[in-house]
């Protein structure tokens, strides 16, 4: 069993769309970033690979690459799978928190879970998404930028 931990944290800016864990959230602001900004997807993708001990997010995707512009982040995610089926590992489990003070998210879980799960290659079940707000406190309390934190558990296929 190999354990990893990820976190991410980005802008919240008007004229974007809102992904988080795949999914389009309909919201006024969306996150900055080179890719679709899903912080979600992002601090699992640095669980995941922190767990494989393959690195960063930043290493295999870095934000000067024009092929990530905009990009859609499960691509990223897809492609950690990869690696990971590479170094004979799976996904055991993982368990995400979003830090965001709106909107509500708990309605969208659902569907994050199914696209995460279907992207892993694993079931629902095996798949946690959660949310807290800040209390109206510092910047994302202030609607000004979202975070999420993930942690993954691989096991090995070998
Ligand atoms: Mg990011």
């Amino acid at each position: 069993m190999r354990v990893g931990i990820g976190y991410d944290y980005h802008r919240l800016v008007e004229g974007r769309k809102l992904v988080l864990g795949g999914v389009e959230i309909p919201f006024g602001k969306g996150l900055a970033g080179h890719s679709d900004g899903d912080v979600l997807t992002h601090a699992l993708c640095d669980a995941l690979l922190g767990a494989a001990g393959l690195g960063d997010i930043g290493q295999h995707f870095p934000d000067s690459d024009p092929q990530w512009k905009d990009a859609d982040s499960i691509q990223f995610l897809a492609r950690v799978v990869d690696l990971l089926g590479e170094k004979s590992l799976r996904v055991a489990q993982v368990d995400c928190i979003v830090l965001a003070q709106e909107p509500k998210l708990a309605p969208h879980f659902a569907p994050m879970r199914e696209r995460l799960a279907k992207t892993l290659g694993i079931e629902q079940a095996q798949v946690n998404v959660k949310a807290k707000t800040t209390e109206g406190l510092e910047a994302i309390g202030r609607g000004e930028a979202m975070a999420a934190q993930a942690v993954a558990l691989l096991e090995s296929t070998a």
